[in-house]
């Protein structure tokens, strides 16, 4: 047998993640591929910023999430949230794999309506629905979700000239030990509100009442929340049965349900911060298993999740325009984008990665957005290695309403990619260019010349 050479032993100090005289330790991981695709490459076809979206990924986040609830409840039903993210191709890929709609305004659910979606299959929230918005949904089956009494009244007096009934909800609000109380949509459950809405709808005979919606909050982190607000609406749902004899169809927790991403203020990253989404599903399923429905009666149970479902499948690409040594001494990176684009940095800090190779040497930095606008902050400190002008950046976990809320603000909105499940992009918006903006207006003769 062959002597083994001898190997001197070694003992090495592992300080990974611990705090030293320079700080605490941070790796930081170039990003330089989305499924497979060059960053890179992504920028020199579609321009920057570019939002890129991961059909991928939202795919998979989809069927893990929809695993969670249908595993503890037998029927179970996802109604998409256009206002978190209304693209077509997004909503589409949503629509593919079962998920109704779930919309706030006209223009949603026309959106809606285009994409294709049956009409019984769109559940109309918000406060703000028109005579016109109503007349339309109760045309097409929609589901409305009543928000206050004067949209009652209104449908009331529909019902008078059109010969359909129109299929209705109410949205309740309640204490669900989360506060402040989210009271502003939809009837009080405590205060009577709520029964009093049941009961004028019950009895005005032109309604056909199917249904309980509540949304609670948003990037909510307390899951018992939800099995309060699940119980309280099994509750109303018994008295309606009790009461009127009638069997709902189905109980809507909403939406709300967190994404991981770190939220401003909190002293853990979102993915430590946020509870497992198991948690959420287990307590709403818990809720309506153990009320007193009967199990050959339990209703169908709608989630309109948004930002969990889609936040991590968004990326946003951008590029470095310029560094500057702030007065302080501090080092400023300027970004092609900002608060314009990526307007969910009001309250996330979007963790940011560098999107090529880079140095070891780190330094906390800000990162400003390309307005001239003192509030245009990307990160108010960031610890990342010092980039250069023209260093690609990706933001990740942008994918919840950056893409609805955006503004066309000094600067325009960019292209929006899809990377399809075999790895090709594909433009799902184009960028918006001057003549988009002036197609919107209109020059009065008087002020059609001038000379300086
Ligand atoms: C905004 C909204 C949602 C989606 O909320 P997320 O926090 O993105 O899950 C769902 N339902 C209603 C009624 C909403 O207004």
């Amino acid at each position: 047998m062959e002597k083994l050479k001898y190997e001197r032993p070694v003992i090495q100090k592992l300080n990974s993640g611990l705090s030293n005289k320079f700080g605490s330790a941070t790796e930081i991981e170039p990003f330089t591929h989305i499924d497979g695709v060059p960053v890179k490459k992504l920028i020199e076809t579609y321009g920057s910023p570019l939002f890129v979206f991961s059909e991928r990924q939202i795919r998979a986040k989809y069927e893990e999430v929809k695993t969670m609830f249908t595993t503890r409840y037998p029927k179970v039903q996802f109604g998409w949230s256009y206002k978190t993210n209304y693209l077509n191709a997004i909503c589409n890929v949503y629509h593919q794999m079962g998920s109704w709609a779930e919309v706030v305004s006209g223009f949603e659910f026309e959106k809606a309506l285009k994409n294709g979606v049956p009409g019984n299959k769109i559940i109309f929230n918000g406060p703000d629905k028109t005579e016109a918005d109503l007349s339309l949904a109760i045309e097409h089956n929609s589901l409305i979700h009543i928000d206050h009494f004067d949209e009652l009244y209104t449908i009331q007096k529909l019902t008078q000239t059109l010969d359909k009934k129109p299929k209705v909800a109410i949205r309740v609000n309640m204490d669900t030990g989360v506060y402040p109380i989210w009271d502003r949509f939809g009837f009080n459950y405590e205060n009577g509100q709520a029964w009093d809405a049941v009961n004028k709808i019950m009895s005005s005979g032109q309604m056909d009442m199917v249904g309980l919606h509540c949304h609670i909050g948003t990037f909510m982190l307390t899951p018992s929340a939800y099995g309060v607000a699940a119980a309280k609406l099994a509750n109303l749902f018994m008295r309606i049965k009790q009461k009127f004899g009638q069997v709902l169809h189905y109980i809507d927790v909403g939406g709300g349900l967190p994404s991981p991403n770190n939220l401003k203020g909190t002293y853990l990253p979102g993915a430590d911060m946020v509870p497992p989404i198991e948690d959420f599903a287990e307590t709403i399923a818990t809720a309506l298993l153990n009320s007193d429905i009967p199990p050959n009666e339990l209703p169908l149970l709608i989630l309109e999740s948004g930002r969990l479902l889609i936040d991590e499948a968004g990326y946003l690409l951008g590029t470095v325009i310029a560094t500057k040594r702030l007065s302080s001494g501090r080092r400023s990176t300027v970004l092609d984008f900002g608060l314009n684009t990526l307007f969910t940095s009001m309250w996330y800090n979007h963790k940011i990665s560098p999107a090529q190779e880079v140095s070891n040497f780190k330094e906390d930095m800000v990162l400003y957005g390309p307005l001239c606008m003192n509030i245009d902050v990307v990160r108010e400190s960031i610890i990342l290695p010092p980039l250069s002008k023209g260093d690609l950046v990706v933001a990740h976990t942008v994918g919840a309403y950056n893409v609805t809320q955006w503004m066309q603000f000094i600067a325009m909105r960019p292209n929006v990619v899809l990377i399809d499940m075999r790895g090709n992009p594909h433009l799902i918006r184009r960028a918006e260019t001057t003549e988009t903006l002036n197609q919107m207006e209109e020059l009065p003769e008087h002020l059609s010349q001038f000379t300086l």
